[in-house]
């Protein structure tokens, strides 16, 4: 399987980082080795000193997909879960500047955290799904797939034209704003509406 992230796919987050609001998806990939399953642990790496957390709704895909037709972009997924996109901030800063690609600020082992599937049937809409982060039982995120820049649909039709979905891939959908730092001994957990999905304690 494979993980395809979209950066600055909310408004508010595009301008936090003084980042352009895109005409098209900003498209990057995880590799499998990056994700961070069943509520383990999260070990800071020894290669930065700023990872920032990016809470962001994932859709798992159910089927192969190759330059889908809007048409059908909403029947390529089953079930959405809420993970963490984990960010180098300092490596992302330094290659951004040079002009670099972002795989090592973006790509690193446990940088995909991943919680539970809902089956997408059980949403009353899920083009309106509310969610958020706490770090420390404090609200850090909080965002609604309604504001997402480039649906789900358009996300499916836009990266289908480049590289061929296959079941049980993961889209992490991006981020809305309130991106922060992570420290050793802090304990995030992420909700959609109430319900907890995922805990994550940085060690
Ligand atoms: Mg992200």
């Amino acid at each position: 399987m494979k993980i395809i992230a979209v950066g600055r796919n909310y408004i508010d987050h595009a301008k936090e980082l003084n980042n352009p609001v895109p005409e098209t998806p900003v498209i990057f990939m995880k590799p499998d080795t990056a994700l961070l399953k069943d509520n383990k642990d999260f070990y800071y790496p020894d290669f930065s000193t700023d990872i920032h957390y990016e809470v962001e709704v994932v859709l798992r895909i159910c089927k192969e997909g190759k330059h889908v037709s809007p048409k059908f972009a909403t029947t390529y997924y089953d079930a959405v879960g809420l993970g963490v996109d984990f960010t180098a901030r300092d490596i992302q800063q330094q290659h951004k500047e040079k002009g670099l690609p972002w795989e090592l600020a973006k790509s690193f082992d446990s940088s995909a955290v991943i919680s539970s599937l809902i089956p997408i049937t059980d949403f009353e809409n899920p083009d309106q799904i509310a969610f958020s982060l706490q770090k420390n039982g404090n609200i850090v995120q909080e965002g609604n797939t309604r504001d997402l820049i480039f649906s789900y649909g358009q996300l499916i039709v836009f990266i289908s034209q480049y590289i061929t979905l296959r079941k049980g891939d993961f889209i992490y959908t991006g981020t809305p704003a309130g991106v922060g730092p992570i420290a050793i001994g802090d304990h995030l957990e992420g909700f959609i509406g109430q319900q907890s999905m995922f805990t994550c304690a940085i060690k």
